[in-house]
C-alpha cells in the first residue's frame, strides 16, 4: 500500500497560490508516498495543468451525490473528473456542520465519486464532548458503517479519521489515542469490506505539521494524513511529505 499525504486547501486559494504547487513540486518531485492537493474548485483546472507530467495528484473538497440537474452551485462528480480531480473527500467535518451532512447523504457521494470511477475520501471524526463521555469509538464506529460506498474497496476509498477538536486548532491526540482509532477502524473496516480491509489507506487529520509528522506517521496503522492549515505551504507539506516517505 502507497502512503498518502494529502492536503485540503479549504476556502484559500487563488491563482497566486499555484506558485506554492510550483515550489512543492521543485523541491519534492518524486515523493515515496503519493501526493494529493484539494484546492478550491475553482483551481482544479489550473492545479491540473500545473500537476501534468508529474506525480501531484489533484483532488476536490466535496461534491454532489447527483449526475446533473437544478442544483445551483453545486458540481458534479463527472465534473469534477472533466476538470481534473482524481480524488473527492466527502464528509469532512466543517462540511458536516456547516452543511447539515448526514451519513446518508456522505454515503451517497461517497457513492458517486466511486461509480465515476475515482477515489473518495471519507471522513469521520468525533467531537470533543463526544471523546470527553468515552463515545469516541461508538461515534466514528457509526459513522464508518454508514459513510462507506457499496461496492468499497482498498483502491476506491480512503478513510480520513479527524477529530472534530483537532482540526484548525493545534491540539492533536495522543499518539495512544490515535493508535487505538486507527486499530478499532481497521478492524471495523474488516467487518464491512472483508479481506480489502488491510489495504485501505486510513489517514489521520487534525493539525498534522512538520513538528509531529514523524511521530504520527510511526503509529500502527496509519497509512498517511490529510492535512488543512499545513498543506497551503510548500515548505510545510513539503516537509510532511518527506516525514511520511520515511516511514
Ligand atoms: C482538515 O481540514 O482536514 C484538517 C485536518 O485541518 P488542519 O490540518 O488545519 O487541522
Amino acid at each position: 500500500m502507497k502512503k498518502l499525504a494529502a492536503g485540503n486547501w479549504k476556502m484559500n486559494g487563488t491563482k497566486a497560490s499555484l506558485a506554492e504547487v510550483s515550489a512543492l513540486l521543485a523541491a519534492h518531485p518524486a515523493p515515496v508516498c503519493e501526493m494529493l492537493l484539494c484546492p478550491p474548485a475553482t483551481l482544479i483546472d489550473r492545479m491540473a495543468e500545473t500537476a501534468k507530467g508529474t506525480t501531484l495528484l489533484v483532488g476536490a473538497q466535496d461534491s454532489h451525490a447527483k449526475p446533473q440537474g437544478a442544483h445551483t452551485g453545486d458540481l458534479s462528480v463527472a465534473m469534477l473528473k472533466d476538470a481534473g480531480a482524481t480524488h473527492v473527500i466527502v464528509g469532512h467535518s466543517e462540511r458536516r456542520t456547516d452543511h447539515g451532512e448526514t451519513d446518508d447523504l456522505v454515503r451517497a457521494k461517497a457513492q458517486a465519486v466511486v461509480d465515476a470511477g475515482l477515489i473518495a475520501i471519507v471522513c469521520i471524526g468525533e467531537t470533543e464532548a463526544e471523546r470527553d463521555a468515552g463515545q469516541t469509538l461508538a461515534v466514528i464506529g457509526t459513522q464508518l458503517d454508514g459513510s462507506i460506498p457499496l461496492g468499497a474497496t482498498a483502491t476506491n476509498v480512503v478513510v480520513a479519521y479527524e477529530p472534530v477538536w483537532a482540526i484548525g486548532t493545534g491540539r492533536t491526540p495522543t499518539l495512544s489515542e490515535i493508535a487505538e482509532v486507527h486499530s478499532f477502524l481497521r478492524g471495523r473496516l474488516r467487518g464491512l469490506v472483508g479481506e480489502e480491509a488491510a489495504g485501505v489507506r486510513i489517514l489521520y487529520g487534525g493539525s498534522v505539521k512538520p513538528s509531529n509528522a514523524t511521530d504520527i506517521f510511526a503509529v500502527p496503522h496509519v497509512d498517511g494524513a490529510l492535512v488543512g492549515g499545513a498543506s497551503l505551504k510548500a515548505a510545510d507539506f513539503g516537509a510532511i511529505v518527506a516525514a511520511l516517505s520515511a516511514a
